[in-house]
């Protein structure tokens, strides 16, 4: 988290306290994807990413975690950053100046990475976007609070708007958390042999098939036989086919798109 005293860099952070509390540096691979994400809530992060295999591999240094507070970037004695709208209407607007320091601040030594803004009013999120930022050195996110941010900065900066989906939040915290998961485990490594995303949903444009574990009887309840065939072949086909019938009736927009392949 950044301190205002400090005049160089942010410091990163890790997923758990302890035992890396104790060691003076974070286990950051040189080059390792990093998330920047300038916030009012920074000690909102990690959050829920510090949890399970995103919270590994962020011990392990295979990702990294910038918040940058936007407090200190703002003014007077009680570090301002937001005014009233022009033109009237409720709720507050962050300042351009204020987050433009910030902006310039997230940037300052950082490689070329995508530069967003958490709105509902952006590119809805999908996996093809998370597969880009996966592909690039990180991502820059502005998660906005209140009633969003002066348009001038998003318009100097030319940063995209990129919106969770077709809801309002509080603020784009949450929103950069989804993403930001939703990223790393497509990182060489974050998942490790635990799964596969290229057989899960939305990785070929389809939903994925029902899974099923033990017991074999459940209220009443089986699993489908061809399931405990030992039949690979079978059990495949199976699958491409649950999972097209599935796309087809609850996602006739996806089945489209593929081209009814
Ligand atoms: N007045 C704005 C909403 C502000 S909500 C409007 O009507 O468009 C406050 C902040 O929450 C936003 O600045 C944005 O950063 C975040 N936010 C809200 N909904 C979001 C969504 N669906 N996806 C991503 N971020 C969202």
């Amino acid at each position: 988290m950044v301190k205002p005293t400090k005049s160089h860099g942010s410091k990163s952070i890790t997923a758990s306290i302890t035992p890396r509390d104790l060691m003076a540096e974070p286990a950051r691979r040189p080059g390792a994807w990093c998330a920047k994400v300038i916030t009012l809530f920074p000690e909102a992060f990690p959050g829920v990413l510090s949890a399970s295999l995103t919270g590994k591999a962020l011990d392990q240094g295979l990702w990294a975690l910038d918040p940058i507070d936007l407090r200190i970037f703002g003014e007077g004695k009680h570090r301002n950053v937001d005014d009233t709208p022009y033109g009237g209407g409720a709720g507050m607007v962050l300042r351009a100046d204020i987050v433009g320091k910030a902006i310039e601040f997230a940037r300052r030594g950082a490689p070329a990475q995508p530069l967003v803004y958490l709105s509902p009013r952006g590119r809805r999120f999908d996996q093809a976007m998370a597969r880009d930022w996966a592909a690039a050195p990180g991502v820059t996110m502005l998660c906005g609070r209140f009633e969003g941010v002066d348009q001038r900065v998003l318009d100097h900066y030319e940063i995209e708007e990129v919106s969770l989906g077709d809801f309002v939040l509080t603020g784009g915290e949450l929103a950069a958390q989804a993403m930001i998961d939703a990223t790393v485990r497509l990182l060489p490594g974050v998942l490790g042999n635990a799964a596969s995303t290229e057989e899960e949903s939305h990785s070929a444009g389809l939903l994925e098939h029902p899974q099923y574990t033990r017991p074999a009887e459940w209220n009443g309840l089986g699993v489908p036989e061809v399931l405990t065939s030992g039949d690979h072949g079978k059990i495949a086909e199976w699958r491409e086919a649950q999972s097209k019938a599935l796309t087809k009736t609850r996602r006739p927009d996806l089945w489209k798109a593929r081209g009814d392949k």
